[in-house]
């Protein structure tokens, strides 16, 4: 098994380095990746990235795997968890840039210019997990919804600070874990200063 080599600086290929052939590169992207996009839904996680690079005098072409995990928060109960993730893609610099769009939608081809040194992957590789990440957060394990601010404040209200705005907890809520709906039934009995 011949041993990957890390990429240059992280996250780029150099091109003038390559020999024609195949090369075998790898890289992690963890927190501090993540850090540089200021945007980025996520910011924690552990993400292999294996890359298959063919080198031809004319054009690079890198296949990626990325693998691992992620971390999320859940959509219902804000909890952190853990979503993991495994995506393929394709890459494609080509020197003639009349090249077409291959009829795959996980492969990206791009004009590879003449003399260019370095092959960037940080926005490709960003772009690969951002993509792989799913719409709706909400692992199985959901424990259901986070104790509801209205409930936290009867809960810690003295009788001389009456409820005043709190909405009532939604049916919904009351349905997903019956200690929710035992709060629900005790904010009910509690006086209300607008009565
Ligand atoms: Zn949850």
């Amino acid at each position: 098994m011949e041993t990957p080599y890390m990429l240059e600086d992280g996250y780029r290929i150099d091109l003038p380095k390559l020999a024609v052939g195949t090369h075998h590169f790898r890289t992690t992207l963890e927190a501090p990746f993540f850090a540089l996009f200021p945007d980025s839904p996520v910011h924690k996680g552990n993400v292999q990235v294996d890359l298959r690079v063919q080198r031809s005098p004319t054009q690079a072409d890198i296949r990626l795997t990325l693998e691992g995990v992620m971390v999320l928060e859940c959509d219902r109960c804000f909890r952190a968890y853990e979503y993991a993730l495994q995506t393929e893609q394709r890459l494609i610099y080509d020197q003639d840039s009349s090249l077409k769009e291959l009829d795959d939608s996980q492969t990206e081809v791009f004009h590879l210019p003449a003399g260019t040194r370095f092959i960037e992957l940080k926005q490709d590789l960003y772009d690969f997990v951002v993509l792989a990440l799913p719409y709706r957060r909400l692992p199985a394990d959901c424990p259901g919804p986070a104790c509801p601010p209205q409930v936290l404040r009867i809960l810690e209200q003295t009788d001389d600070e009456p409820t005043t705005d709190a909405p009532a907890a939604t049916e919904d809520d009351a349905l997903l874990d019956p200690r929710w709906s035992a709060l629900a039934a005790l904010q009910k009995k509690l006086p209300h200063s607008d009565n």
